[in-house]
């Protein structure tokens, strides 16, 4: 058969075990020193598959066509098309695949023990060409159409790999046709003689780069991936009071003045309300701390319920809490502040056993004000509320003062 350019595989060979080898080396070290998504250890063993099968060919042009060596040469070269999938099917997320990849392992084994009776019982290269064509078509294709089509993580890269298991699929067609027509060669004549091969060798070449490319680009989008979520989940971290799940006070520097912002945007009043259990020091010195934990708990989960999604709810202090209600005139925080009250003295807590808590609340209000100023106005009513008798809502006057105890009194 003649064909434009003059590629022979014992010359193509060493250029592949080169890259092979690099491609080995550079993964294998890659997998050992970093964190890598599950499938690229099968893809470093794949390539120990591609070294292998290299080895094996060598070995097989110069000792003849033994059943062992035919054997072992196709179950690696064709194991190796089935790993590719497994690997980059990991990180892919392609369906059924460990239980797909034990299958095709199977015909992997089932297509070299039949190569390899074919050398025992009636020897005939044209069909052993014909069932490793057609055996290595099936295998590209479904890798190809495989990820291609089953991914559910999209990989730029990997469509051009994709592509290049369908030249390789093609490839194969063209082989298993031509060898259709009779095919005379021995091994070691085909590794000189090919052209067909060759060229599928010079693509493989191509394809293993490709490869290398794809696969060390999953690897950094994963580790991206992951130190976006550690991230996320650090910040989570810093914004939320660890004792009872709502935001702690970092979490009111920032949300707090966004809420204003939009209140402020819409021309709407906010309402800052600042609640305080009483007598709290109490509970922790008749039921211990741990029942004061759970107490602190529980009023979080109870008020929580009781506020809207775009309500802002801090923990501020040991048992103090805040709520900057955006969009909110004053008569209604003063309703939502009496309802959190009422609800607190009303809900029943396991922690203390039957007894009852009461709160007091300071109430403000202000159009485009700071959080800061609206927190002390609000905390100066909560003081009111305290000196007051407690267990009551108290509503800041407008124009408070500093008072000479560095609180808020009623200007
Ligand atoms: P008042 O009615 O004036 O608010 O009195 P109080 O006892 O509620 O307030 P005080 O400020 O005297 O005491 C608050 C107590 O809250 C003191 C502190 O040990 C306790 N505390 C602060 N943080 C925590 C916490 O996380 N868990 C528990 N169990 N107790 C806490
Ligand atoms: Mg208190
Ligand atoms: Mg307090």
């Amino acid at each position: 058969m003649s064909f434009p350019l003059s590629l022979r595989v014992d010359a193509l060979l060493p250029v592949l075990l080169g890259v092979t080898l690099t491609r080995f080396l550079a993964m294998g070290h890659y997998a050992l020193q970093r964190k890598v998504y599950p499938g690229f250890k099968t893809l470093v063993f794949t390539e120990l598959l591609g070294l292998g099968s290299l080895f094996a060919s060598i070995l097989r042009a110069n000792i003849g066509d033994t059943a062992a060596i035919v054997f072992t040469t196709n179950f690696l070269l064709l194991a190796h098309a089935t790993l590719v999938y497994h690997g980059f099917g990991a990180y892919v997320r392609a369906p059924r695949l460990a239980t797909g990849t034990r299958r095709w392992l199977g015909f992997c084994l089932v297509v070299s023990l039949l190569q390899a009776c074919d050398v025992i019982f009636a020897p005939d290269m044209s069909r052993r060409v014909i069932v490793y064509s057609l055996a290595m078509t099936v295998l590209h294709l479904r890798v190809g159409v495989g990820l291609l089509w089953r991914a559910r993580r999209p990989l730029p890269g990997l469509r051009l790999v994709c592509f290049s298991y369908f030249v390789t699929a093609g490839l194969g067609v063209l082989r298993l046709a031509y060898a259709l027509g009779g095919y005379e060669l021995t091994y070691a004549e085909m590794l000189r003689a090919d052209t067909l091969l060759a060229a599928f060798v010079l693509v493989r070449i191509l394809q293993s780069v490709l490869e290398l490319y794809a696969a060390f680009t999953m690897n950094s989008a994963m580790l991206e991936d992951e130190l976006k979520l550690a991230t996320a989940q650090i910040e989570h971290m810093a914004h939320t009071d660890s004792l009872t799940g709502v935001l702690n006070r970092r979490g009111l520097d920032l949300a707090g003045p966004e809420a204003l912002r939009r209140s402020c945007g819409a021309d709407a009043p906010t309402a800052v309300l600042m609640l305080d259990l009483d007598h709290f020091k109490r509970v922790n010195d008749t039921l211990g701390h741990a029942a004061g934990d759970e107490l602190l708990r529980g009023v979080a989960r109870l008020w929580t319920g009781q506020l809207r999604r775009e309500d802002v709810f801090a923990r501020y202090g040991g048992e103090e809490f805040v709520v900057v209600a955006p969009m909110t005139a004053e008569q209604e925080a003063l309703a939502l502040a009496e309802r959190m009250r009422q609800a607190a003295a009303q809900a029943h807590f396991p922690a203390l056993g039957g007894r009852r808590i009461t709160v007091s609340v300071g109430v403000t209000g202000g159009r485009c004000d700071s959080l800061e100023a609206l927190l002390k106005s609000a905390d100066a009513a909560l003081y009111e509320a305290k000196q007051t008798g407690r267990d009551k809502v108290c509503v800041a006057a407008p124009g408070v003062e500093e008072g000479e105890n560095g609180r808020l009194a009623r200007g």
